[in-house]
């Protein structure tokens, strides 16, 4: 099933629960505006190859777009549109002034040499600058994209338009980057967690967690939530394999071990584990922290054994496994209220770059869990005064406040 797909069936079930309009569903629905480009790069040994790319505006109508950049192979026109009309719902859910977007190029960068990559991504920025810009649509990183990527689009969109530091967001520190962005989707998730815990009685602190994908999202998790909430994270994993330890794993030690380009199955404190096999781990909380499309009805959905998933990454789970899920009475934190907290401290960075400010990295850690908390209260509420689902009751708040900013705009 398709990244488009999947946000489709999901939002049908809230526009009923909030009886949208039928108009305003195909406005809520409809991407406000497609770019999609050829990118043609000079190669190290002088070819010239060209790749696709894509940059989505999925709805503007409360604030500049906004949205990551990915380059992955399978990055393609419908798995671009669904992140993007995600995006849309995450930052109203936040209510942060922005609207959705997103970018991708079919590409695997792990073929690229670091030249390479950089006349890619300046050609990918020149061609879609037009449509950039911080009043209008404002790139982060996304998956195999970083701060390093996103300095070098700061400079290719300076270079067209004058210094401007906030058209885009994830930039290092030394270039106008926010201080904590870098662990703000993991501190975020925490937060969140934080709060579920306590309303739903299970605590923390000692508690077992499993989570898929050991970079940047489940890293910063891992670390946060051992070393600041006393969890213990029994199993993590990466792209070739995972790794698990009943005591709970040496965090600060993993990734000390990762940063030197390791496989976590190689950690010698643990027994490595195929990637399969995590999904069986009895556990409190399991984090999908690594790709799309990971929980479905025909691998894993039925055998998972944990109290709640906590969505870490985009869209892990499929419709027909959200619905397996909630007839087995396990509980889900959705991608967009549980990983919000990157686009959140992308917004502190906006925010401090137009005003030419610095915040500390205490000030942006608290705004981060004063903003997260607010939401996850919001969700928590309605999903009890309706008797729905987390993701259903994250929908409902999200599409009102973009369906009344359509309508104060005169749609
Ligand atoms: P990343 O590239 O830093 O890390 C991805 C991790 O997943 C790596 O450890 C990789 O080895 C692992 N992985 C890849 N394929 C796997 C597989 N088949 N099985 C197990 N592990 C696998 O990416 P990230 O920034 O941590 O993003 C992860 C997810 O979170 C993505 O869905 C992304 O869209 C989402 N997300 C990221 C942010 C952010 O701020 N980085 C914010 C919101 C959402």
């Amino acid at each position: 099933m398709s990244g488009k797909s999947i946000v489709e069936s999901q939002f049908e079930r809230a526009a009923d629960l909030v009886n949208l309009d039928a108009y305003m569903r195909r406005i809520l629905m409809s991407p406000f505006r497609e770019v999609q480009v050829e990118v043609p790069v000079r190669m190290d040994d002088g070819r010239i190859e060209v790749f696709t790319g894509y940059r989505i505006q999925h709805n503007g109508a409360r604030g500049p777009c906004k949205g990551g950049i990915r380059y992955h192979p399978d990055a393609d026109h419908d798995e671009v549109l669904g992140l993007a009309t995600i995006m849309t719902w995450k930052t109203a859910l936040m209510d942060i002034p922005f609207g959705g977007a997103k970018g991708g190029v079919t590409v695997d960068p792990k073929k690229l040499s670091k030249l390479e990559l950089e006349r890619l991504t300046r050609r990918f920025t020149q061609r879609i600058s037009i449509v950039l810009g911080p009043y209008r649509d404002v790139p982060a990183p996304d998956v195999n994209t970083n701060a390093q990527v996103m300095a070098w689009i700061l400079d290719e969109y300076s270079s067209r338009h004058g210094y401007t530091p906030a058209a885009v967001t994830g930039k290092p520190v030394s270039l106008g980057g926010s201080l904590g962005r870098e662990e703000a989707t993991g501190r975020g998730i925490m937060y969140v967690m934080t709060e579920y815990a306590r309303d739903f009685g299970i605590p923390l602190k000692g508690s077992r967690v499993v989570i898929q994908g050991f970079g940047n999202v489940g890293g910063h998790l891992a670390r946060l939530l051992q070393g600041e909430a006393g969890a213990k994270v029994i199993a993590v994993s990466d792209v070739a394999g995972g790794i698990v330890n009943e005591s709970g794993l040496d965090i600060p030690g993993l990734l000390a071990h990762t940063a030197a380009r390791k496989p976590v199955s190689e950690w010698k404190a643990g027994k490595a584990i195929g990637n399969e096999q995590l999904w069986t781990i009895p556990c409190d909380w399991l984090v999908p922290a690594a790709l799309g499309g990971v929980i479905t009805k025909e691998s894993n959905a039925r055998v998972i054994d944990c109290k709640v998933v906590v969505e870490g990454a985009n869209e892990p789970t499929t419709p027909t496994a959200d619905l397996i899920l909630e007839e087995r009475g396990i509980p889900v934190i959705p991608d967009f209220l549980a990983n919000a907290g990157g686009v959140t401290v992308s917004y502190y960075e906006w925010a401090q770059n137009l005003q030419q400010y610095r915040w500390t990295h205490e000030q942006v850690n608290r705004e981060l869990q004063a903003t997260i908390t607010k939401a996850y209260t919001g969700v928590r509420d309605l999903a009890k005064q309706k008797g729905v689902t987390f993701r259903t009751a994250a929908y409902a708040i999200a599409l009102q406040r973009v369906a009344e900013a359509e309508r104060l705009r005169g749609n």
